[in-house]
């Protein structure tokens, strides 16, 4: 037998091993607190694993998100792509702005496209569109129209005049 102080009470006892740290009320005491402890660990392992599954799952669903989107991006542009196939301006203007390849303030199929447009929006020839003074009436409105917006160093002014008469 070793005669021993508790490291917890400060009190003596008396042990069998060399080793014991504590007296027989406060190793049980240190016991206990000891399973609390390492539950309070297992509990806080498994809010762990939990947040990191809910947050799996979110990164899931917005990969999911971003593919519904491009396929619904892709699906437009298909159909842009088929409209202005058809010769629909409005679609071959929007492709053309969406080009980034080239600037569609110089592009003369652009200006031809908005020509077709706003003379399908005439109003019987009540609306005359003009852009930096040019008329979409005007057979040569893609040519001018752009000569006109390099003059003016890539400045756009748009204007719609409405004939009474
Ligand atoms: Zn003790």
């Amino acid at each position: 037998m070793y005669n021993k102080i508790c490291a917890i009470c400060g009190k003596e006892f008396e042990s069998q091993y060399i080793r014991s740290k504590y007296c027989r009320y406060c190793q049980a005491l240190a016991y206990r607190q000891k399973n609390t402890n390492r539950a309070r660990e297992r509990r806080a392992e498994a809010r762990d694993a939990e947040l990191e599954y809910l947050q799996q799952q979110a990164e899931e669903r917005r990969k999911e998100r971003e593919k519904e989107f491009e396929k619904r991006e892709a699906e437009r542009m298909r159909k842009l792509e088929q409209k202005a196939k058809n010769g629909d301006p409005l679609a071959i203007m929007d492709l053309l702005m969406f080009n980034e390849s080239s600037d569609h303030r110089y592009n003369i199929e652009y200006w031809k496209a908005y020509q077709d447009y706003q003379r399908s929006q005439d109003g019987g020839g009540r609306f005359e569109h003009v852009v930096n003074g040019v008329s979409c009436f005007d057979e040569y409105f893609p040519e001018l129209v752009i000569e006109a917006i390099k003059k003016e160093k890539g400045k756009i002014v748009t204007a719609t005049i409405f004939h009474t008469h």
